[in-house]
This record gives C-alpha cells, sequence and structure tokens, in this order.
C-alpha cells in the first residue's frame, strides 16, 4: 500500500514538475512597441496571458501572432511570443487591451530560468524527492500525506531573500533614525544587551498606504542582515476558523529558530480591529483567534530571544488596546506622506533605471505632486516610461511626466464614455469659473493647470500649483479656497441659467473646509479659540457629547455662514469678470488643457 503512493506521489510531481517547465526555447520576446504594432495590424491571435509573479506583480504577457509567411495550406503561420512589462502598474496596458476587446487571461508566472538550468533542477528535485522519501520511511513518521508537520511548515510566513537596504528608501530619515536601535540590536545582540539597552518586541509603522512600510521593515532586515519572514493581516481573511491562529503559532515557531529575525506583519488592522462586545460573548470569532495566538506567542518569548515584530497600519486608531499594551507594539514609528524634498529623493532613486530627455525635470514634478506618496511617484515614473515607448520616445520628457502624473492623480482618461457636447461646454464653464478666481485671489496658490478631459470621475479639473510644501495654512488661504469652490457652479449658470450636479464635489469641499475653520482650528469670529469635536470622528459610547445642543445649531449656524459669505464674494468677483469667463470657456474647449501661463495670458486681453 505504502510504496503504492509512493510511486503515485513521484509521479504526480514529475509530472507536474514537467508542466511547470515547458522548452522555452522558441518564443520570441518582442518590444511593447512591437506589440502594439501586430496589435493594430491583428495579427496577435487568440487570447493573451499575461503572467503574474506573486512579488513583482506583472511580469510578461505571451500568446500567439501571425508571421508574415504563409503555410503550405495557404494560412498564416503562427508562432509565440512574450513582451516583457515594467514592473509594477501595467494596469493601462490592460485597460488597453480590454478596450480593444482582446481576452486577457491571468496566469501564475513559470519559471523563465534556461533549459539547462531547469533540467538540473528537474533532476535534483528527482533525487531530492527519493531522498527525502525513504528518509522519511526509515525514521518511520507519517507518510507524505499525514496532515502533520509537512502541511504546517507550507504554511508558514516566506522569507524574502533579496536584500532591501536603506538605500532603498528615501525621504523618510527621521522613521529611518527611529528603527536605527532595532539594527544595531539584531547585528549585535550579545553587546546591545550588555549595554544595557532596551528592545521592543513590537514595532508598529504607521502611515498611509505606499509611504514605504514595508519597504522600510525589509530594509532593517536586509540592514542587520537577518532573515525576514512576512505575512499579511488580510491573507487570514479567507481563512477557516483556526487556520489563522495554527498558522500564525506556524511562523513564529518558525522565527524562533531562526533568530535573530524579524516577522513583519503587514495590515495588522485586519486582525487586530478592537474586539466589539458583541463578539466576546460569541467566542471564537476567527480574527480573534488569530490576534489571541499572536498575542500569546509575543508574550511567550523574551525580547532578547531576537525576534522583533513589526507590524504596519494606516489605521492606528482602530487597533485593538491590548496590541498596544508594554511588552506588545510599544513603540511606534511615524512613516509619513514625503515632503517636497521627500518627493524629489524618491523620484531621483526611481528614476535611475529611467532614460530622460533633456528637458525633464524631476524636481519640478515633485513640486506638481504634493500628497503622492511614495509607491505614487514610483507608478508616476513606470507609467511614464511606458507612455514614452508607446509613443516612440528616445527619452521620457517634462510633457510625457506630467501626463503620467495626471494619469495616476486622476485615473484613467474616459475619452470615450458618454460624454456630450452640452456636457464639455458646462465643463468648460464651470472649470473656467474655478481658474478665474484661482488667478485673481491673491492669498490662492498660483493656478498650474486647468483641464475638461475627463479623467476617473471627474469630468474637469483645475490645478493649483503650490510654490513650497505647507504644513500651515492661514485663515485667508482658506476663505479663497472656499470661494474658489463657488466658481464652478456660478459659472455653469451663466451659460445653461440653471444649475446641474457638476459642483458636488465642490460643494463637499467647502463645506468641510467651512467645518474645519470652526471646529478644529479656531478661525470663526463667533468661537474664536475653541475646539469642537467634529461629527462622526467619535463613536457615542466612547466620549460624552463635548458641547451642548444649542451649541452645535451655532456652528452650523457659522459654517452656514462662511460657506454662504464665499459664495457672494466669489458671484461678485465672477460678475465683474464675466467675459473672462466667456474667453476662458471657450479657449478651453478648443485646447481642452492650459496651463497657468495661458490662461494669464487670456484674461489680461479678456
Ligand atoms: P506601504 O507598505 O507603506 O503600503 P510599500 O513599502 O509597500 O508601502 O511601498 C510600495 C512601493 O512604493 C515600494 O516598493 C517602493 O517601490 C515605493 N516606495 C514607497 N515609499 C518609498 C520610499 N520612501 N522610498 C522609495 N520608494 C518608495
Ligand atoms: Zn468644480
Amino acid at each position: 500500500m505504502r510504496s503504492w503512493s509512493t510511486v503515485a506521489t513521484v509521479a504526480l510531481v514529475l509530472w507536474l514538475l514537467y508542466r511547470l517547465n515547458p522548452n522555452p526555447a522558441m518564443v520570441e520576446t518582442i518590444t511593447q512597441l512591437e506589440f502594439y504594432r501586430l496589435l493594430d495590424e491583428g495579427k496577435i491571435r487568440g487570447k493573451v496571458i499575461r503572467y503574474i509573479d506573486r512579488d513583482e506583480g506583472s511580469t510578461y504577457l505571451a500568446g500567439e501572432r501571425e508571421l508574415d509567411r504563409l503555410d503550405d495550406k495557404g494560412m498564416p503561420v503562427k508562432s509565440p511570443y512574450r513582451v516583457i512589462l515594467v514592473p509594477g502598474e501595467n494596469e493601462e496596458m490592460m485597460n488597453d487591451l480590454f478596450d480593444r476587446q482582446i481576452d486577457v487571461e491571468v496566469r501564475e508566472k513559470r519559471s523563465a530560468i534556461s533549459p539547462f538550468v531547469s533540467q538540473l533542477i528537474f533532476f535534483l528535485a528527482f533525487m531530492g524527492l527519493f531522498y527525502w522519501f525513504f528518509a522519511r520511511r526509515m525514521g518511520g513518521e507519517g507518510g507524505p500525506f499525514g496532515f502533520g508537520k509537512s502541511r504546517a511548515k507550507m504554511l508558514t510566513g516566506k522569507e524574502d531573500k533579496k536584500k532591501v537596504t536603506f538605500a532603498d528608501c528615501a525621504g523618510i530619515d527621521e522613521a529611518k533614525e527611529e528603527v536605527q536601535e532595532i539594527i544595531e540590536f539584531l547585528k549585535k545582540p550579545e553587546r546591545f544587551r550588555k549595554l544595557g539597552g532596551r528592545i521592543p518586541k513590537g514595532v508598529l509603522l504607521v502611515g498611509p498606504p505606499g509611504t514605504g512600510k514595508t519597504l522600510l521593515a525589509k530594509a532593517i532586515a536586509g540592514e542587520a542582515q537577518v532573515p525576514f519572514f512576512a505575512i499579511s493581516g488580510s491573507d487570514f481573511e479567507e481563512m477557516f476558523v483556526g487556520v489563522g491562529a495554527s498558522r500564525m503559532r506556524d511562523m513564529f515557531a518558525e522565527a524562533k529558530k531562526r533568530a535573530p529575525c524579524i516577522v513583519f506583519i503587514d495590515e495588522i488592522d485586519s486582525i487586530g480591529q478592537k474586539r466589539t462586545g458583541a463578539g466576546a460573548l460569541g467566542g471564537s470569532h476567527a480574527y480573534e483567534q488569530t490576534l489571541n495566538t499572536m498575542l500569546v506567542e509575543m508574550d511567550g518569548f523574551d525580547a532578547n530571544e531576537g525576534v522583533i515584530v513589526i507590524a504596519a497600519t494606516n489605521r492606528p486608531d482602530t487597533l485593538d488596546a491590548a496590541l498596544l499594551r508594554p511588552g506588545r507594539f510599544d513603540r511606534q514609528v511615524t512613516v509619513e506622506l514625503p515632503t517636497l524634498k521627500g518627493r524629489t529623493d524618491i523620484l531621483n532613486l526611481h528614476g535611475r533605471k529611467i532614460k530622460f530627455a533633456a528637458d525633464a525635470d524631476l524636481s519640478r514634478v515633485a513640486r506638481g505632486t504634493p500628497g503622492f506618496s511614495g509607491a505614487d511617484l514610483a507608478n508616476l515614473l513606470n507609467e511614464a516610461a511606458l507612455l514614452a515607448t508607446r509613443k516612440g520616445l528616445d527619452g521620457v520628457d517634462m510633457a510625457t511626466l506630467e501626463e503620467a502624473r495626471d494619469k495616476v492623480m486622476w485615473g484613467r482618461e474616459r475619452r470615450s464614455a458618454g460624454y456630450s457636447q452640452r456636457e464639455r461646454e458646462t465643463t468648460a464653464w464651470h472649470e473656467a469659473g474655478h481658474a478665474v478666481l484661482q488667478v485673481l485671489l491673491p492669498n490662492a496658490d498660483p493656478l498650474h493647470k486647468v483641464t475638461i478631459i475627463p479623467r476617473g470621475r471627474a469630468l474637469g479639473a483645475t490645478m493649483a500649483l503650490p510654490e513650497k510644501d505647507v504644513l500651515n495654512h492661514t485663515k485667508s488661504f482658506f476663505l479663497d479656497q472656499i470661494v474658489i469652490c463657488c466658481g464652478g457652479r456660478i459659472a455653469e449658470e451663466y451659460l445653461t441659467g440653471d444649475i446641474s450636479t457638476g459642483a458636488a464635489q465642490d460643494i463637499r469641499q467647502a463645506t468641510d473646509i467651512a467645518r474645519q475653520m470652526v471646529c478644529t482650528f479656531g478661525m470663526s469670529d463667533k468661537f474664536g479659540f475653541q475646539a469642537f469635536s467634529e461629527p462622526g470622528q467619535f463613536t457615542a459610547a466612547e466620549l460624552p457629547p463635548a458641547f451642548s445642543e444649542a451649541t452645535s445649531q451655532a456652528i452650523d449656524a457659522e459654517v452656514t455662514r462662511i460657506v454662504e459669505t464665499a459664495y457672494a464674494k466669489a458671484k461678485k468677483i465672477l460678475d465683474e469678470n464675466r467675459s473672462a469667463v466667456e474667453k476662458l470657456a471657450a479657449a478651453l474647449l478648443e485646447r481642452e488643457t492650459m496651463d497657468g501661463s495661458d490662461v494669464r495670458r487670456i484674461m489680461e486681453n479678456a
């Protein structure tokens, strides 16, 4: 019985290995440009297969194409190809394929190694399998189908071999400094202990998505030259009750064996959320089990053992308090969105691999991307490189960088999506209203660009270009900002005599700013130097209402007054400059996108 299953297993594994390593000799690698040319000529046959690597995202596309030769039946000869993709984002290209109604099938990446190496691996795997199997039998442990240890091993967190160092993270110098101590400890635990340093068991990295938390954790491991185990809180979402907890235990067991090392838990909020009252009764909620297991594991080892748990979240406020107790994640390191200098550094870092045209100015790109995360910036450069390839440019130029920036910021252009001429006109007037105010108001940032090309959910956009990152806004800036928000609707009304839903976003923004001025920044005449918790910030159970019903009504009245005053001001300015709005709208309809200097020129002549 046993030997029969041996043969079956060996056969199965061999067959799988064979399937994973077909002979790749005949596949021709073509460029993206070539691929697009073939698409245009209709020579890409059948579906396209997109190979995904778990760590790197898309890696290449493959499929069959027609050659210019005919076979003996007079049919075009078909031949396999593949296209290497820029690692990271390729959504633009995928959307293109979708638009062209080409079927794209996604598969896990096959090994891209040469036939010789793959045969070698094949052979070694074969030998290894035999060795493993017979050693097992001698030892008398459970066979390969036993639900014992082998299965648990498969489920442990994966260890990452690629070395990332501090040189790969830019613009987060403060965070790097804060984790320096941990690196010292991991490098020389003995010495660190002698000097009496206290080492945290758990470090919580807090910051918005894409700011480099994962990157930083990897870099800590890389700098200290210790193993790195990673697992994501969201991985547990699909797990059966009990499996998540056992996986957590296995990972810690493995980590302890490999100490000193780093265990990284991404998106810890998805398992570490505040436990609700109801859950306490129900008992075995799957996440709760996983969370408890993690806490037990963390409590169960001494900080000196050298396993450091690093967790990342962008919502520290939702975490269960038990996680933050001493001896658990009692150290927090904030990873902020990059500043202007940080963005410049990140762009320069990721830009090393890219060829630029002479006019490309990354510091200007950095100025135009406030609020972008490191991941957004990396994405912007990838997108720009891709666009430049498709345009057939020798290097990425400034115009392409700006286009990529807009794409990342606004999502994909929706050129064809049912956009009537009437809507275009309304949008042109709407944006002209914003733009004229942006130029005329003394406390607003300079106008960068205005466009009526729809992107994402917005039909158009007016963008400002702050001279530098501002951490501290003034009251007059906020007031002008609200006035600018009002301009869209007022200008629309000039054209149509009616109002539309196009201003919904503006209305929301104006109201938000006004409310924050009153409640958070102490900028209203009525309340002055006072703060009020805003609705929705706390749940009723957590905090008694901070103010009376009468105050609440007064706040609402104050917000209304600010917005109404701003609206009146916007109306007055635009009425006085109506011809400028009109001229600008006409120019926008013709040119779709204009930058600040064009707009100012038109306004001077209006
Ligand atoms: P998070 O874990 O905070 O969501 P990641 O570490 O996963 O962010 O960042 C995703 C990618 O974005 C990184 O692999 C890197 O290419 C880029 N990136 C993000 N932040 C930085 C940074 N500070 N320096 C360099 N690259 C960055
Ligand atoms: Zn608007």
